[in-house]
């Protein structure tokens, strides 16, 4: 079985575990009619750096809360920081770490949406020292970004861009050590199979290692 860390598109296009992602709603009307959906899935609900509404974030933060003890809910996120897009960045930090808060009481890990904040990114870690794992997911920037992400102890989960021969994300793979490594197939229509496939061909190994490898990877978050 192929686990997809993070997904937005329930369809299934092989033998695959997927990670559901679930956005916790940017209007009133949508957070009053917010249910989980899909528990048969396996998710992961967050507040997503795009959609933090500057009145209503308390209640987001508190539907969030709410819904992650589902045991449906396998990380929290995904959140983060995003320079590019959406909140000012003080309160996407601000509402980044609450939700960190709530993922290490939860004991969850962490799926983390980051675009050209790794600075302000690698800081909350090391201010909040969170016990709980965190995932960036959808790398795909420069390899020594990677190697400091490495190096204080992150994840990372590559998806669509490995299809790519020329992207950052496929010389990241060449050296990211196996056991830091997920896949993911994000809000792209595409199959889980070829970003395996890929990864097999990088590493050398077998599509059936490479699949414990990954699998056994989740199962090392404690989740
Ligand atoms: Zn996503």
């Amino acid at each position: 079985m192929l686990l997809n860390l993070h997904t937005h598109l329930l369809k299934k296009q092989a033998d695959e575990q997927i990670i559901f992602n679930e956005i916790i709603p940017d209007s009133e009307e949508g957070l009053e009619n917010f249910e989980i959906q899909n528990t048969e899935s396996w998710l992961s609900a967050g507040i997503h750096p795009w959609y933090i509404n500057e009145k209503l974030y308390n209640l987001q933060l508190k539907k969030l809360a709410g819904i992650a003890k589902d045991p449906a809910i396998k990380f929290i996120g995904e959140c983060g920081l995003d320079r590019l897009k959406g909140a000012p960045l003080p309160l996407q930090e601000e509402i980044f770490i609450k939700q960190i808060r709530i993922a290490e009481d939860l004991k969850k890990p962490v799926i983390i949406h980051c675009v050209r904040c790794y600075n302000e990114l690698i800081s909350i870690k090391k201010i909040v020292r969170p016990r709980v794992p965190f995932v960036v997911h959808g790398f795909n920037t420069k390899i020594e970004i990677a190697r400091q992400l490495l190096d204080k102890g992150f994840y990372l989960s590559l998806g669509g861009a490995l299809l790519n021969e020329e992207s950052n994300a496929l010389k990241v793979l060449q050296e990211i050590p196996l056991e830091r490594l997920f896949l993911e197939t994000d809000d792209k229509d595409i199959s889980i199979i070829d970003i395996y496939q890929k990864a097999v061909e990088v590493k050398d190994l077998s599509m059936e290692e490479l699949e414990k490898v990954v699998f056994d990877n989740y199962l090392g978050l404690n989740v």
